[in-house]
């Protein structure tokens, strides 16, 4: 089996229907290239912003409504964003942007050289890695760690408030409202937390790491096989056999699936799972479309609270 051909694979599908969408848009005579288009509707001179991935655009959204004009170029559901590579649109959006929320940590390196292709003294560029304070090889997936959101959308507020502050007050209550939505997110963690500290779970994908470890679950996944289907790579096949083991020996309460790194191998983990009637709850990379952060991370919670409580 081959892993790093199923992702060519899925690579090639995204450039076909890239290329029909854009025959699509000739044929009705606009042209739309997929990614170009603003996340949210704006107002008539709202402000340029970037959320390189769809949850930090939805924190900008929360916070600036119709004042801001927000990009973002991970958000493809079927996509693993982990092998997205950025576009001549990506860039303009960037170049014209005034404030940046990049992730750091080599999720989207991309972002880097963008920036730097474009330099501009009055962009602002909030790297949440260097917000969170998290060193070089910490696990990327930064919007699981529920103390990290509010930083960044404190930072966000901020920096709206400094570039635009005509309409500070919005920024201001923008914030509040977010970080209310927020508390329950906060309220369903520590419900989880005081009822299933210490339980076993597998992952597939390490995207719900922080998230996990809030709640104080217990990872028992190898490292390795974690880390190569993050990356893409076969993971060595004892990795692959212990994985398999947690489900079978139900050593594990459940398994948290990410839907959005999908190989050959997951899907057979997976399968494993359901054989041994191990509950599987899925977790997504990106934030689905049509829903906002918190209910995202809301209905991931419920998830998880059904399935251990089964
Ligand atoms: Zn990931």
């Amino acid at each position: 089996m081959n892993f790093a051909r199923d992702l060519r694979m899925t690579a090639a599908r995204s450039l076909l229907v890239g290329a029909l969408l854009l025959a699509a848009s000739c044929a009705g005579g606009a042209v739309v290239k997929p990614g170009v288009q603003p996340a949210y509707p704006s107002d008539p001179g709202a402000l340029t912003v970037v959320g390189a991935e769809n949850f930090y655009a939805d924190v900008l959204h929360q916070i600036g409504g119709g004042k801001v004009k927000v990009y973002s170029f991970l958000s493809d559901p079927n996509a693993d964003p982990h092998q997205y590579e950025s576009n001549a649109a990506d860039a303009r959006a960037v170049a014209d942007a005034r404030l940046v929320i990049e992730n750091g940590l080599g999720y989207d390196a991309f972002m880097d050289r963008l920036l730097k292709a474009s330099p501009s003294s009055n962009r602002v560029v909030i790297n949440v890695q260097s917000l969170a304070g998290a060193e070089n090889g910490s696990n990327a997936h930064l919007w699981y760690d529920p103390t990290v959101m509010p930083r960044v959308a404190a930072a966000a507020a901020a920096a709206l408030e400094r570039l635009d502050p005509t309409h500070s007050d919005l920024y201001t209550t923008g914030l509040a409202a977010f970080n209310s939505r927020e508390r329950a997110v906060d309220d369903e963690v520590a419900a989880l937390k005081a009822r299933y500290a210490g339980a076993p779970i597998a992952f597939t994908e390490p995207v719900a790491g922080y998230l996990a470890g809030a709640i104080g679950l217990s990872v028992k996944s190898p490292m390795e096989f974690m880390k190569a289907v993050e990356e893409g790579n076969d993971p060595p096949s004892a990795a692959v056999a212990e994985e398999e083991n947690l489900l079978r020996n139900h050593e594990v309460k459940v398994l948290l699936y990410n839907s959005q790194t999908v190989t050959k191998l997951t899907a057979q983990v997976k399968d494993v799972a359901t054989a041994s009637h191990v509950p599987v709850v899925g977790v997504s990379e990106t934030e689905p479309p049509g829903t906002t952060f918190q209910d995202w991370q809301l209905a991931q919670l419920k998830a998880l609270e059904a399935a251990l409580s089964s």
